[in-house]
């Protein structure tokens, strides 16, 4: 077996030794397959076995020049985003035995610019959590210290890509997925507009919520993915008819004619120090470089994590409904009443925080309860957005913290849902709003542990977003202390 470095391997690297046959697409994905069986972290929970064939089909396809730039790149995917004839399991014992009928649209237009999928990574169960700890199959851990967490629920693609088990991932977001666990991990990761990817294949969370997204280690492999994923689909209502930029232009695009902004309600809780002087840091190498940055205010950012907290969980309910082992998943004893099926295949098949989110949503939705939650809730909702439409008048991208820590101990919030909640204040407002936002790495803690910025942008204004984040990337790289 060639020996590859994956260490610091991007779509572009890869990209040109696969043309210069440095390496195959074949031999690159055989030693991520190597690596991923070795792993420590539990990213994955299973690989596909045709990786490799698919690999050597893309290998054919660079010989006779017919390639894109993600020809032979190989991608991880989130165990709840389905690729036909693949377990998609979701993290949950109710789905442990169910492989995929079809594939989502975002993996299959990466699949059809030649991408080879390695395996599906761990997530929460349904993509429920902050920490990857609510998974049926064990928790993430962080490759950078692996007695904390990876972050979630996107956890086993942020640790893949920061593992070196694989260049790129995909991952989704509905609260925070993509974005915290980037935080976490040290990892680049974008929350897309709603509506910018299809939903079709994705299992469905909170739907007005939940959006897939890519993670990588830099802005420009980001910009790669979305570029190939992006845009209607027939078979996605919510998928938006806009027109999609190229996102090659983006990054080379002037950042500093963006006029930045700092959400003061984002700065005022309790951040860890680390994590505010970092940004401060930042902050300051942006003003040197002619940046205006102006102190700008989200009025009801604090109302954001209980609205958060009631939606989602209504939609959970809701869409989790359909899990019952009558049609997949597990299945009970045939002589069951249909009461006591119900009662056994759901109790059996869910995890702790699944069966809270159920019975929390169920209550919220209930009669009587409707307008004092959901409907107040719905309000909190417009008013959020709101806040953002107004800011957005005045500058093109906020700047704020990712997270108010870095990752923290494996346990350590596990027996009390609150706290872990409030790991997603800085995320969830994308959510609700509708916008884009990406977690790009800045720097590490007194423990070594990587800091996220997070930059937000309007709706559909993701390459302001890759203008930015790739000049911050610099910037970085120029200032290293
Ligand atoms: N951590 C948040 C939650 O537990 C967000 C989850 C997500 O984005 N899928 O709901």
């Amino acid at each position: 077996m060639k020996n590859i470095d994956l260490e610091n391997l991007n779509i572009e690297n890869i990209q040109q030794c696969l043309r210069q046959r440095k390496f195959s697409s074949g031999e690159l994905t055989n030693a991520y397959l190597q690596k991923i069986k070795a792993d420590e972290t539990n990213a994955f929970i299973s690989i596909n076995e045709n990786a490799v064939a698919e690999a050597k089909q893309a290998d054919e396809k660079i010989l006779k020049g017919e390639t894109t730039p993600l020809t032979g790149v190989p991608l991880a995917v989130k165990d709840i985003i389905l690729v036909k004839g693949l377990a998609a399991t979701a993290a949950s014992k109710m789905l442990e035995n169910y492989t995929a009928s079809y594939t989502a649209t975002a993996v299959k237009r990466l699949q059809d610019a030649g991408m080879v999928i390695l395996g599906k990574t761990n997530c929460d169960e349904f993509a429920m959590g902050s920490s990857n700890e609510n998974s049926f199959f064990g928790p993430v851990l962080n490759p950078y210290d692996k007695e904390r967490v990876a972050g979630g629920s996107s956890g086993g693609s942020a640790a893949a890509v920061a593992g070196n088990l694989a260049p790129v991932a995909l991952g989704t977001d509905t609260g925070g997925s993509i974005r915290q666990p980037a935080s976490f991990c040290g990892v680049v990761g974008l929350k897309p507009t709603y509506g910018r990817i299809s939903r079709y294949g994705s299992m469905a969370m909170a739907s007005s919520l939940d959006q897939i997204g890519p993670l990588g280690k830099t802005v420009k492999d980001l910009a790669y993915l979305l570029q190939y994923m992006a845009g209607v689909d027939d078979k996605d209502a919510t998928s938006a008819q806009v027109k999609l930029p190229d996102y090659s232009l983006a990054l080379e695009a002037d950042a500093t004619k963006l006029r930045l902004g700092l959400p003061q309600e984002y700065f005022s809780g309790s951040i860890d120090s680390y994590v505010s002087q970092s940004i401060e840091r930042v902050v300051k190498l942006l003003e040197e470089k002619g940046f205006i940055i102006e102190k700008v205010n989200l009025p009801n950012t604090d109302y954001a994590l209980a609205a958060y907290y009631l939606l989602m969980p209504a939609e959970v309910s809701s869409n989790l409904a359909r899990f019952d082992g009558l049609l997949y998943g597990l299945a009970g004893q045939k002589e069951m009443s249909l009461d006591q099926w119900y009662k056994e295949v759901r109790s059996q098949g869910f995890g702790a925080e699944t069966k809270r989110r159920i019975i929390l949503g169920t209550y919220i939705l209930s009669a009587g309860y409707y307008d004092a939650y959901y409907k107040q809730a719905q309000k909190l909702r417009t008013l959020i957005k709101q806040d953002f439409v107004e800011v957005f008048k005045k500058v093109d991208v906020l700047i704020t913290p990712s997270t108010p820590t870095t990752a923290f101990a494996v346990g350590e919030k596990t027996q009390d849902p609150l706290q872990m909640y409030l790991s997603d204040v800085f995320t969830v407002g994308a959510n609700i709003a509708g916008i884009c936002g990406l977690s790009l790495p800045i720097g590490f803690d007194k423990n070594n542990l990587p800091i996220g910025l997070q930059l937000l942008a309007e709706p559909f204004a993701e390459d302001k977003l890759f203008t930015l984040g790739h000049f911050i990337e610099n910037l970085l790289i120029n200032n290293i202390k």
